[in-house]
Order: C-alpha cells, then structure tokens, then sequence
C-alpha cells in the first residue's frame, strides 16, 4: 500500500499530513497525485468522500512551493471551479489545512456575499482562487482578475456543474486561460456533455476512476416505507423521535418542499434547519454550522445545496422525496457512512415514486428492503418488481459489459413513472459510467478500509 511519505510530497505537505494524522492515501490519491506531480493533464471519475479534494490539493501544493513566486496583480497561479458555495469554501479550508506550514494565499470568491473584498482581496494576485464559475466571470469583466497566469485549473464536480447549467460560463472562462496549463479535471459521473467538455479542455489526460458507490451503499442499512404523500409529515416526525439518531440529512426533491417539511416539524416540536439555493449565503452558513455543532441535529437540504457538504457523523439520511435522477440517491445516502461509519438510509416511497425506486434499483443493483414505520420487515406487496428488463443478468455484477446494460444507464424520470424526453435537454439517455479509452486508464475502488483494485473495466467503476 502506498504511503504519502512514497508519493515525495514536500516536507511542509507531509507534515500537514501528519498533523491531519492522515496515513494512507485514499485510492484516487494514490492514483492522481503522481500524475499531477509529473505535470498530466488528469480526469478523475470521483465523487465527494473519496478524498478526491486532497487529490488534486496536495501536488498543487507541491507545485507552488517547487515554483515559487509571487502572483502578479489581479491574477491567480491556480484556479479551482467548483459549482456551489459551500463546496468552494471547503475546497478552501482543505487547501489551507495542507498548506498550512507553508506560505500561500487562498481566495474565495463566490456569490451571494458582496463582491468589493473579493475584488481587494484578488489585488494583489492570489496563488490560488477557488470560485464558483458565475462570480468568477463578473470578477473578469469587472475587470478586477485576469486569467491570463493560471498556470493549473481544476474543475471539480464538472457533472454538477452541467445540473446546475454552468457549461457557458465554463467554455467562456476556458477561453481565457492559457492553452499551456496544467488541467484537472473530476466528475461523479460522465454523460456524454461532460465527456465532451473533457475532451475540448485536456490534453492527453491519465484517467484514473473510483467506485464509491458500490462500496458506500454496502456499508448503509437501506430500507423504504410504503406511504402515502399524505402521510409523510408524520412518518417524518415519527421517524426523527423513534430511530437513534446523531444527525440526519433530510432530503426533499424542492426547496419549497424543504421549507415546508421545516414548518411542519416546527409544529410538531422537532427543531430543523433547511439548506437551499434560496437561502442567503449567512443563511446557509447558519444552518450548516448549527448542524455541525450539533444545535439542530436535522438539516432538511436539496440535493444540490447537500453536494459537497462535509460534515461528520450523519447517522442517518431520510429521502423524504425520492430523487428521480436515480444516482442522486447513491450521493445522497453517501452522506452517511463517510470515514468508514456505518449509517442508516430511510426512503419514504409514495405510490408515483415506484418507478424512481425500481431506478435507483436497477442502479445499485440491489433491492432495497421494505419495512413498516417500525422498521419492521413487510412483505414486499408495494415494492418494485425485481426482474431487470433490459437486463436478463441481474447477477452481473463482475460483468465488464455493465456500460450497456439497463442498470448503468442514467435516466431521469418524473413523478408517475413516464420517462421523458429530457426535462432540460441535458444527459438524456446518455450511456454512464462508459469511460473514453484514449487515454491511460486505472480504476480502483474506495472501500474505506477494504480495497478493491485492479478492476480494469473504468464502465464498472461507479
Ligand atoms: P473529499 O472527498 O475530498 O470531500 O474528502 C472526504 C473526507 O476524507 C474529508 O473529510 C477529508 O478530510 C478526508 N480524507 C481525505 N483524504 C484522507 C486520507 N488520506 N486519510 C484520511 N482521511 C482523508
């Protein structure tokens, strides 16, 4: 197993390492930082909870420390795109964790906070500004930052960024960085959009994937509960005062369902908090720091404001909603059993969300088991068929066709279970998970305590 000490990261990194008693490097570490280190291009197929953070944090750091000089005004060394607020801000304490015994300037810059001390803090350079692309972009017209220095760019999360429509901003941004950079390119997941993005951005990439789903839905105690809509409000509260529970993420497909699922346990005494993109910025720093701290032991979030966030020790993650985007719910429950715990997922299932079910099914390749509001086992009369009817091999798991089966395919369904056209013309049908072979490829799985490498197929690697 590789050790940091084996990956020659400066002295200063290393004994941030230390000081974060951070051992062994994850396995989309031990297989990006190499590549960065010798100067590649690099696109990771991970997602939050792999490390991959660190994985492209500690070479940049290296890098800077072997060159160092000062940014010039208005100008960054190093640029990292990462689509929401929160994400940003932990890709900033990251950087100056592991950059501590070191000196280097770290800029955030992202919206919803007033932009004159991010426009003062860029004038003098910075080494590295972590920004999400549409701040960014009003900085360059401002014209309080040029991008003509940026010797790396990351961009982080790329398949979120599609989501949330970000492409534009991220073609014009890339207009304006020199062709001759280092680029570090991570998705979750790599519908044909992104594949493109990746090809128009990077040269000769090494192609390095993790598989943190397979591994993290194994560790969950998944079960759903048959309900009607009508009757979620209560198997909600119900659930919140019955089950043990440290912290639980409640998920709700709408920031008005959340809103409204905070006002209905308010009445019902259970203090909640709830993280959205309607929220102020000092809203959700609010709410996010009153569920770190413990003060409110339920945050009711969206997926999108829930991508990224860091927090420790969610014992359980209830889908209030399910999501019709059926690896959202592999994101989702990969909010417990962060740093090898193990945690509880809960999926309330009302009668138009079967389909989405018989999804996230075919996606994790498992049934997931029904219970009653107890957590009781029930016999199965509501669940989701368990034949897989475009695929004959349920059992496939090993199978290095997996990019072509049904299981691998990402769809989006609405309520009721008609599959449409594609809601925003985006990903559609897009077959998943199918990595571009031009380039090197290794693939490896997180298991958090337990690895599993050497699959060689990158198309089972989700
Ligand atoms: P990320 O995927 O970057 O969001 O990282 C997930 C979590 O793993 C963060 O809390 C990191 O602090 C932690 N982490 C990252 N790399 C390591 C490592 N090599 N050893 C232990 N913890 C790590």
């Amino acid at each position: 197993m590789t050790a940091f000490l084996d990956l020659g990261l400066a002295a200063p990194i290393t004994r941030a390492l230390t000081d974060e008693r951070y051992e062994t490097p994850t396995p989309i570490q031990a297989q990006t930082i190499p590549h960065v280190l010798a100067g590649r291009d690099v696109v990771g197929i991970a997602q939050t909870g792999t490390g991959k953070t660190a994985a492209f944090a500690l070479p940049i750091l290296n890098h800077l420390t072997k060159h160092q000089k000062r940014a010039e005004r208005k100008t960054c060394r190093v640029l990292v795109l990462s689509p929401t607020r929160e994400l940003s801000g932990q890709i900033v304490d990251s950087f100056k964790t592991y950059g501590r015994h070191m000196r280097v300037g770290v800029t955030l810059a992202i919206g919803g906070v007033p932009i004159g001390r991010q426009r003062s803090a860029l004038a003098n350079g910075a080494d590295i500004l972590v920004a999400t692309p549409g701040r960014l972009l009003d900085l360059v017209n401002n014209g309080a930052l040029r991008l003509d220095h940026v010797e790396i760019l990351v961009l982080d999360e790329a398949d979120r960024m599609l989501d949330m429509g970000f492409i534009n901003d991220i073609r014009k941004i890339i207009r304006q960085i020199p062709i001759q950079r280092q680029t570090l390119f991570f998705s979750a997941t790599m519908p044909k959009e992104i594949e493109e993005l990746a090809s128009s951005m990077l040269r000769d990439p090494a192609r390095v994937a993790v598989t943190p789903a397979a591994s993290t839905v194994e560790r969950i105690a998944q079960r759903v509960v048959h309900v009607d809509k009508a009757g979620k409000p209560s198997l909600l509260a119900e659930t919140l005062k019955n089950e043990n529970i440290d912290r639980a993420i409640v998920f709700t497909r709408t920031k008005h369902g959340a809103d409204k699922v905070v006002r209905q346990l308010e009445q019902k005494g259970i203090p909640a908090t709830a993280i959205h993109g309607n929220k102020s910025q000092g809203q959700r720093d609010r709410a996010l720091s009153a569920f770190r701290n413990g003060s409110v032991r339920t945050l009711i979030a969206t997926d999108i404001a829930a991508r990224g966030i860091d927090v420790d020790g969610i014992s359980h993650v209830i889908n209030y909603d399910l999501p019709n985007v059926p690896e959202s719910y592999v994101h989702r429950i990969g909010r417990t059993a962060r740093a090898g715990a193990e945690g509880v997922a809960i999926s309330f299932c009302d009668g138009e969300e079967r389909a989405f079910l018989r999804d996230i099914e075919r996606l994790i390749r498992m049934s997931v088991p029904a219970t009653d509001r107890n957590g009781q086992a029930v016999a199965e009369t509501h669940s989701a068929p368990r034949e897989h009817p475009r695929n004959n091999r349920p059992d496939n798991r090993g199978n290095s066709n997996g990019g072509k089966n049904g299981a691998n395919r990402k769809h989006r369904r609405r309520p009721g279970g008609q599959r449409p056209a594609d809601a925003q013309g985006q990903r559609g049908n897009a077959p998943q998970g199918s990595a571009p072979h031009n380039g090197e490829i290794s693939s490896v799985a997180f298991m958090q305590g337990r690895r599993d490498n050497g699959r060689k197929d990158v198309r089972n690697a989700r």
